[in-house]
């Protein structure tokens, strides 16, 4: 897409901090990282959301994001990462085009990713678990 952020970061038409790259995919640093060496895994072509990417696509994205997981441990001697990964603005996607975030952690380093677990009622996490069950069954699988 021409005005795409990443699009373009894609094309190497916008500067980034490149630190991988192939064919499909590429990997470069976060402008405004969570903690620092924040790192984006981002297929070249453009797709909006995880809902979209095409299986062959997602599983070549997969292998590079544990790639460049290992890569952010080993270089960066991280002590744990977080992968995030948001769709939709209700979800806090901002940039529209499917990412992945790697945020290295350290114990202790500050960063809030904690939130207050909500309760089911009786019943009620099966009711959730039977539409969940029924909407997996009403989508094909494209792998
Ligand atoms: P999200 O909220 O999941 O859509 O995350 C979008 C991420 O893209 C944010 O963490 C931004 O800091 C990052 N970002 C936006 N523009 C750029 C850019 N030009 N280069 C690198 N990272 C960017
Ligand atoms: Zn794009």
């Amino acid at each position: 897409m021409a005005d795409c952020i990443f699009c373009r970061i894609a094309r190497h038409e916008v500067p980034s901090s490149v630190v991988y790259e192939d064919e499909h995919v590429i990997a470069f640093m976060d402008i405004m990282p969570a903690k620092k060496g924040h790192l984006l895994v981002v297929p070249k072509a453009h797709y909006g959301a995880l809902f979209d990417v095409p299986a062959p696509l997602l599983a070549k994205t997969a292998a590079v994001l544990q790639r460049c997981a290992r890569g952010v441990r080993r270089g960066l001697t991280a002590e744990g990462l977080n992968v995030l990964q948001s769709n939709g603005s209700a979800a806090g996607q901002v940039v529209d085009h499917v990412h992945f975030h790697i945020i290295p952690r350290r114990l202790g380093d500050g960063l809030r990713l904690d939130w207050d677990h909500e309760t089911y009622a009786p019943n009620e996490m099966a009711s959730f678990a039977a539409k969940i069950k029924e909407g997996c069954e009403a989508e094909r699988s494209d792998a």
